[in-house]
C-alpha cells in the first residue's frame, strides 16, 4: 500500500541511512524522457535545485522531487537522454560563470557566447539562485538612477536599488524606455545586464547594435534566451542575469542595473514546464508558486550596506499586459513585489505621446528621496497638471463656454504634454531636464504654440550649453535652485524665447 512508505519505521529506518547515503555518489536511471523533461528513478537523497548529470556531458535541473522519482529538466541537446540513460548527482547547485569579461558580451543563461567574439574570459562562478540580502546588509535608496526621459526623473524617479515595473501592452515603447535607460548609464560608471527572454533573435541583434551605436555595450551584458530556445533556458535567464549583476555588486562593488525583459514571458515558460511535469495548475494555468518565482528574483534587488562595500542592484523588470489589464495574475503579482511601476499605454502611444506614461497611475514609491533637490523642485505640480489637464480634456470635449480658469489649465497641460514627449535614443541630462521643466512649470512659455515646442526646447537646450555653459554647470553641480540661479535661469529663458518667437515669426 502506498501509505506504508511514510510509517514510522520506514521514516526511522530512512534517518538512521541517511548519512551513509548523503555522502555516496547515487546515480539512477531514467524512466521517461521526453519534451526536455526526464523522469528519474534511483536518486533518493538527491535535492531540489541540484544539477545531475546525463551521459554525453549534458545537465539537468531537479524541479520536483516526488516519492519514487525526481523530475528533471534537461539543460540541453533534450533527445539525446533516452529511457534507461544513466543519470549522476553531481552535488552542485546550477551556476554561470561571471567575470568582467562578461562585458560587452551576449550569452545564453548557461555562460556560453552567442555572439563571434569567441570564448568568454571569466574569473568566478555565481549561483543562480541565493538568497536576497537581509535588513541589516541594506541601506535606504539614495542616488537617482536617471533615466534620461524627462517624464520618468520628474515623476516617477528611480533610485539606485529599487525595483521599478515597466508595464504596458505590446508595441508601447517598454523595451525602448529600459534600454534608453541602460543607455544613459554610459558615463555613470553604472554596470547593465540586459536580460531577453522568449524575443525574435533580430530583435536582440538590433539591440545590441543600438547599444554599440551609442557607446554603452561595453558597460553592459546581455543575456539571451530567444523564443527559439528551450522553456527551461527562458526559465532560468533571470536568474543568470541577476547572478551576473550580483557578482558586479558584491564583489566589484559596482552599482548595477537589471533589465527582465519580459517576466510575462518568464512566467509561461515557467508555466510550460510545469504543465509538461504535470504539477497541478492554478489560476490561468500557473503553478501555485509563480508568486515565488518572480519575489524571489526581485527581492535581491539592493543597495547594500557601505560593510557589503555599498554596491546595488536596480531592477527593472518588464511586464506585457493584454488590453491595458493590470489585475491579470502576473501583473498584480509584480505589482506587489516592485516598489513602484511606469504604466505606458496603447492609446498615448499611437496618438503620438512618447513615451507614453500614463501619469495619474504610474508611482514611484522611493524613488521620490533620490531625486535631486532641483527636479524636485521643478516638478512639484507637475503631476497635479497633468490630472487636471486629462479631466477637463475630456470635459471640454462636450461644453463650449469654459471659464478662464479651466482655459488656462487646458493651455498649460497641453503645452506640458508636448514639453514632456521625447524621442527615443535622446536622453537628456538632469540640468537639462530642470531647465525645460522649469520653463514649462513656471509658465514661462506659455505664448510658445504647441507645435513648436520641440523645437523651442532644443534650441533652449543648445543655448544653455553655447551661452550659459558656467550656470548650466554650476546648477549641475549644486544640484539645487537657490533665489540667485533661480533668478538668472528665469531671464535666460525669457531671453531665448523673446529670440525664438521673433524668428519664427519671421520665418512665417
Ligand atoms: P513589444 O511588446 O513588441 O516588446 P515594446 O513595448 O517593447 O514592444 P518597443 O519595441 O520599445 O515597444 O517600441 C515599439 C516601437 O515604438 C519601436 O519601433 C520604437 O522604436 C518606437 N518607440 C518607442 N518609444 C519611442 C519614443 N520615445 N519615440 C519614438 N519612437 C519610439
Ligand atoms: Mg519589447
Amino acid at each position: 500500500m502506498a501509505m506504508k512508505d511514510f510509517s514510522f519505521e520506514s521514516i526511522q529506518q530512512k534517518i538512521e541511512r541517511f548519512d551513509i547515503e548523503a555522502s555516496s555518489d547515487e546515480s539512477g536511471q531514467v524512466i521517461e524522457s521526453a519534451d526536455g523533461i526526464a523522469r528519474v528513478r534511483g536518486l533518493p537523497n538527491v535535492e531540489n535545485g541540484e544539477m545531475v548529470q546525463f551521459p554525453n556531458d549534458i545537465y539537468g535541473l531537479v524541479f520536483n522531487l516526488e516519492k519514487d522519482e525526481v523530475i528533471c529538466a534537461i539543460l540541453e541537446r533534450h533527445t539525446a537522454v533516452r529511457e534507461g540513460s544513466w543519470v549522476k548527482r553531481t552535488g552542485r547547485v546550477m551556476e554561470i560563470r561571471v567575470g568582467e569579461g562578461l562585458l560587452g558580451r551576449v550569452i545564453d543563461p548557461i555562460g556560453n557566447p552567442m555572439d563571434e567574439k569567441g570564448p568568454v574570459a571569466t574569473d568566478t562562478a555565481y549561483p543562480l539562485e541565493r538568497t536576497s540580502p537581509g535588513v541589516v546588509d541594506r541601506q535606504p535608496v539614495r542616488v537617482p538612477l536617471a533615466t534620461g526621459y524627462k517624464i520618468v526623473d520628474s515623476l516617477v524617479p528611480i533610485g539606485r536599488g529599487q525595483r521599478e515595473l515597466i508595464i504596458g501592452d505590446r508595441q508601447t515603447g517598454k523595451t525602448t524606455l529600459a534600454v534608453d535607460a541602460i543607455i544613459n548609464q554610459k558615463d555613470t560608471g553604472v554596470i547593465s545586464v540586459y536580460v531577453a527572454v522568449g524575443q525574435k533573435q533580430a530583435t536582440v541583434v538590433k539591440l545590441v547594435a543600438d547599444l554599440a551605436r551609442h557607446g554603452a555595450l561595453e558597460n553592459t551584458v546581455i543575456v539571451n534566451a530567444p523564443a527559439s530556445s528551450p522553456a527551461i533556458t527562458q526559465y532560468l535567464a533571470p536568474y543568470a542575469g541577476c547572478a551576473i549583476a550580483e557578482y558586479f555588486m558584491y564583489e566589484k562593488r559596482r552599482d548595477t542595473l537589471v533589465i527582465y525583459d519580459d517576466l510575462s514571458k518568464h512566467a509561461a515558460a515557467y508555466r510550460h514546464i510545469s504543465l509538461l511535469m504535470r504539477r497541478p495548475p492554478g489560476r490561468e494555468a500557473f503553478p501555485g508558486d509563480v508568486f515565488y518565482l518572480h519575489s524571489r528574483l526581485l527581492e535581491r534587488a539592493a543597495k547594500l550596506s557601505d560593510t557589503l562595500g555599498g554596491g546595488s542592484m536596480t531592477a527593472l523588470p518588464i511586464i506585457e499586459t493584454q488590453g491595458n489589464d493590470i489585475s491579470a495574475y502576473i501583473p498584480t503579482n509584480v505589482i506587489s513585489i516592485t516598489d513602484g511601476q511606469i504604466f505606458l499605454e496603447a492609446d498615448l502611444f499611437n496618438s503620438g505621446v512618447r513615451p507614453a506614461v500614463n501619469a495619474g497611475i504610474s508611482v514611484s514609491r522611493v524613488g521620490g528621496s533620490a531625486q535631486q533637490k532641483m527636479m524636485r523642485q521643478v516638478s512639484g505640480t507637475l503631476r497635479i497638471d497633468l490630472a487636471q489637464f486629462r479631466e477637463k480634456e475630456a470635459f471640454s470635449m462636450f461644453s463650449s463656454d469654459l471659464d478662464p480658469e479651466t482655459i488656462a489649465q487646458l493651455k498649460k497641460g497641453k503645452l506640458m504634454v508636448e514639453l514632456l514627449k521625447q524621442d527615443k535614443g535622446g536622453p537628456m541630462a538632469t540640468v537639462d531636464q530642470v531647465i525645460s521643466l522649469y520653463a514649462g512649470t513656471r509658465n514661462l512659455i506659455s505664448d510658445v504654440p504647441p507645435e513648436l515646442i520641440a523645437d523651442f526646447e532644443r534650441g533652449l537646450i543648445a543655448h544653455f550649453a553655447e551661452k550659459h555653459a558656467a550656470l548650466r554647470t554650476s546648477l549641475a553641480e549644486k544640484g539645487i535652485l537657490d533665489k540667485e540661479s533661480e533668478e538668472t535661469l528665469r531671464g535666460v529663458i525669457q531671453e531665448y524665447k523673446k529670440e525664438f518667437l521673433d524668428g519664427s515669426a519671421s520665418r512665417n
